[in-house]
């Protein structure tokens, strides 16, 4: 189907995109992508993939909009405080794109729930910011065979990658066993540069539409590691554990 009338100009840039054009517009427009986490990963996220024309967006989260979270989670605005996080993303990107589907899941990662939350996607996005989550996600991508766009923040620092276990490591190749509760605890109330998951979830973003399209080279097997403060990324191989504990 010929992409014309006002979608023809809000993709304007896609379409005359070499690798991109009409058949890549068409591929993003019957794409289902879950982000979960409306937070300071998912916020840049979400924008770029409603922006970018993904005909179907579930964003899950179960939190409000506190007035701390507002410093780098730019989905929501001041007049959103105490709704929904999920709620507000909705209104938010609908007002960015009204041609998205945006489904709003507002319930927490559990294992009773993981595979049937994701199980009508295409790909995953942790945009979550504690481990018990993203161990929940990535056994459902696992199990599931679908690929789980990762993404993490901490002070100056993030990291991003893309988990696949049909062609790569998983994130128990990485992290085997959930670390201690008072690491957990220190990580999730530490102090983040608000611009910093700005970076790391339109890398999600991106990685995301990529894996979409089929083009280029995913951030498979390859964890990028950005240090703010000197702003260089660094890249470390990530291979799959012959004894990890879920994927093989
Ligand atoms: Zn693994």
């Amino acid at each position: 189907m010929p992409i014309t009338g006002d979608d023809a100009q809000r993709y304007y840039r896609h379409l005359i995109l070499p690798g991109f054009g009409e058949a890549g517009q068409e591929c993003l427009r019957t794409s289902r992508v879950l982000v979960v986490g409306a937070g300071g990963l998912g916020s840049p996220a979400a924008l770029y993939l409603a922006a970018a024309g993904v005909g179907t967006l579930g964003i899950a989260d179960a939190d409000a909009v506190e007035l701390s979270n507002l410093q780098r989670q730019i989905l929501h605005g001041t007049p959103q405080l105490g709704q929904a996080k999920v709620e507000s993303a909705r209104a938010r990107l609908h007002g960015l794109n009204p041609g998205v589907a945006v489904i709003a899941i507002p319930q927490r990662i559990t294992e009773a729930n993981a595979q049937s939350m994701l199980a009508d996607y295409d790909v995953v996005l942790d945009c979550t910011d504690n481990f018990p989550s993203r161990f929940l996600l990535n056994a459902a991508c696992v199990r599931l065979g679908k690929p789980l766009v990762f993404g993490s923040v901490y002070h100056f620092e993030g990291q991003t990658t893309v988990f696949d276990a049909r062609r790569g490591p998983c994130y128990r190749c990485l992290f085997p066993d959930l670390p201690s509760e008072a690491y957990m605890a220190e990580r999730a109330q530490s102090g983040i540069l608000g611009a910093v998951p700005g970076i790391i979830g339109a890398v999600q973003a991106t990685e995301t539409i990529k894996l979409l399209l089929g083009v280029g080279e995913p951030l498979i097997g390859r964890l990028l590691l950005l240090d703010a403060l000197t702003m260089r990324f660094r890249e470390v191989r990530l291979q799959r554990q012959p004894d990890c504990p879920l994927c093989v």
